[in-house]
């Protein structure tokens, strides 16, 4: 078991942590004085003439070698039995895809789509794709018709993979107004034809039968694709608005490798599980590639949450390193720290998060869990890889994302109005510790996104000065740990003062009948705004007037003036697919406007769950 020592309280204290194994990278002062991306470069195999093939570094490197037989990826499912892929046959199995796909017409640069749930077929067409030098794209499987059309039609997608039902029910009715899409893949149909796959698709058994037989170990080539060419595209969350493609290039792998290693731990021997859903960035950068290339074994579940069987895959699976996201942790929260000791996890080493702001209380709840603090890390779909981290064997300061990434130069610049980065003649002000200011990144990383898909003037507006400017809003300390404030167009203005609100959201975190908020910014005559918070509560708590005075209270304690004026109940909280609290949505509702493009919403749109209790403070 690692060790810990805790000191101060609540989020001003800070958690020495000396993870069981020491840190793969060293010392995270000498590693960023040290690190060249250059230097980083000699990883990478690539070929003489300069070709650079995703796949084949995230892969192939393994498929002979030391790490051959090893299991890269475990299919846990709750209704199947367990599957396994050694290294090898993931390498051989991903040129039987590509030589499928090329035999269909799939040409380098194409886009290839999955709606698929986390299956081998999903992670075999990943690789394929960009073996065949195309472009992968990721949906979420749970979304409706709309969006996956939307996005299909976007990308200018060529074939897409996917089961019978959701083509039938997802794509079919549309397919006429998919002129880009030419071939369909089911994966639960055996054959072609009658009986088989769905009229206008085809059966993935007989797409991979056709590559298996075209398929010569001997001559088989991987595309030779340049390091800048297009490898992946990832649309957005969509939590501010209309998601946007952003698309990534094929050396993108060595910063998915750099950062799995530094940030997340990852080496050979590892059992690594990252729940992120496939559909969004998170599931491909560290749910597929960076971990491969790391040489790891990669559990992965088909099943969705359930707390009791997420602790014991945890334990029977042995896992060494887990990614997962805020909101999953406060639904382990909410089952009770009791349900985590039923459980014993002596190989876990390394519990990082990433997607949204990642509450002290729940950075604390790992160590009563786990025995390990929650390390929290910070990036975007259009940064393709970690940026900002709490690094294993540096001190986790609670409700701080950590450091930058060594490689990547992070300022915080100052605001203007509309509170984005201020740019006066074309120069920007970079801010010192303590001060608020919107986030932005020195490109230079090998992930960083090179275009969203068909809108270069948007691209063109996410830089300034040099920078890219991220859209959220952060502080940094004197040390260099860099603090969520939030995002730009969720902070409050409330009687001259400016509100993050995830602050407000982790001091209400720590009540004990809370188990979620979302705050909002909700229109005032006198102090322009006041603070809403949105509560979900614990199991065994009732919402009650009198409960939403007490959190007022408690709030007004922690807080002082920012804090919330108004409570109301909501048990369904509207999350993203990718798990975060959609403030604008709340917000939309509040005021009764328009709730804008819903395309990525998890939970319900219906409020049927949401309580009328709303009590105000005068
Ligand atoms: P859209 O850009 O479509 O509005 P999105 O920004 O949610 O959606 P993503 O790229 O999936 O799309 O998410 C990146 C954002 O998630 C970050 O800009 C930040 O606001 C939030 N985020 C990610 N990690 C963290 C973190 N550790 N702490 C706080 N916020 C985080
Ligand atoms: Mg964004």
């Amino acid at each position: 078991m690692a060790e810990m020592a805790v000191q101060g309280s609540a989020r001003d204290r800070q958690i020495e942590h000396a993870p069981a194994l020491p840190p793969l990278v060293g010392d995270y002062e000498s590693r960023r004085r040290t690190f060249s991306w250059e230097v980083a470069r000699s990883w990478l195999q690539g070929d003489e003439a300069g070709h650079l093939n995703l796949a084949h570094e995230a892969v192939d490197r393994h498929a002979s070698g030391p790490l051959a037989d090893t299991v890269a990826i475990r299919f846990l499912d709750r209704a199947a039995p367990t599957t396994e892929l050694t290294y090898r046959q993931l390498g051989e199995r991903s040129d039987v895809t590509a030589t499928a796909l090329r035999l269909l017409g799939i040409r380098p640069g194409d886009g290839v789509c999955t709606l698929l749930p986390r299956s081998p077929e999903l992670y075999l067409t990943v690789l394929g794709t960009l073996k065949a030098g195309a472009v992968y794209c990721p949906l979420f499987p749970a979304f409706g018709p709309e969006p996956v059309v939307e996005r299909l039609r976007l990308g200018h997608i060529r074939l897409l993979v996917t089961d019978s039902l959701s083509y039938t029910r997802k794509v079919a009715p549309q397919r006429a107004s998919l002129p880009d899409l030419e071939h369909v893949l089911v994966t639960d149909a055996d054959q072609s034809g009658e009986d088989g796959a769905p009229e206008g698709t085809t059966a993935w058994a007989d797409a991979l039968g056709a590559g298996e037989t075209a398929y010569d170990p001997g001559t088989f080539a991987v595309a030779p694709t340049r390091p800048d060419d297009p490898a992946l595209l990832h649309f957005t969350s969509g939590t501010t608005g209309k998601p946007k493609g952003a698309v990534h290039v094929h050396e993108a792998i060595l910063a998915h490798h750099v950062t799995a290693e530094f940030a997340l731990d990852l080496r050979p021997g590892d059992v690594y599980w990252c729940t992120a859903d496939p559909g969004w960035v998170t599931g491909t950068s560290y749910g597929i590639l960076g971990p491969l290339s790391c040489g790891v074994t990669i559990v992965t579940d088909a099943a969705d949450f359930d707390a009791r069987r997420w602790f014991r895959i945890l334990q029977d699976e042995r896992v060494t390193v887990f990614y997962t996201a805020p909101t999953a942790l406060r639904m382990l929260m909410r089952a009770g720290v009791g349900l985590a000791r039923e459980h014993s996890f002596p190989q876990l080493r390394h519990v990082v998060s990433v997607g949204e702001p990642l509450n002290p209380e729940a950075v604390v709840w790992g160590l009563e869990a786990f025995g390990l603090p929650v390390h929290d890390t910070w990036w975007q779909t259009e940064t393709g890889a970690i940026m900002v981290s709490n690094f294993p064997g540096m001190p986790v300061r609670p409700g701080s994302m950590g450091r930058p990434v060594p490689g990547v130069d992070v300022a915080v610049l100052r605001q203007g109005a509309d509170g984005r980065a201020e740019v006066v003649d074309g120069t920007v002000r970079v801010l010192g510790p303590g001060e608020v200011g919107e986030l932005a990144l020195r490109p230079g990383w090998p992930s960083m996104f090179r275009a969203y898909l068909d809108d270069p003037d948007r691209y063109a507006k996410a830089f300034a000065d040099g920078w890219y400017l991220s859209g959220d809003l952060a502080r940094t300390d004197a040390d260099g740990y860099v603090w969520f404030i939030g995002r730009a167009d969720d902070v409050i203005k409330s009687a001259g003062h400016l509100i993050g609100p995830f602050e407000v959201e982790s001091a209400l975190m720590e009540h004990p009948a809370v188990a979620e908020v979302g705050v909002i910014g909700k229109p005032d005559p006198l102090a322009g705004e006041i603070v809403k918070a949105f509560v979900t509560l614990k199991v065994g708590h009732e919402p009650s007037p009198a409960l939403a005075r007490e959190l007022i209270a408690f709030g007004r304690h922690r807080l002082g003036s920012v804090a919330p004026r108004e409570i109301a109940f909501d048990q369904a909280l509207p999350h993203t697919r990718s798990g975060k609290v959609m403030r604008r949505l709340l917000r939309a509702r509040e005021l009764g406007l328009p709730e804008g493009d819903l395309s990525t919403v998890e939970t319900s749109v219906s409020t049927s769950a949401s309580t009328s209790a709303t009590t105000s403070a005068s």
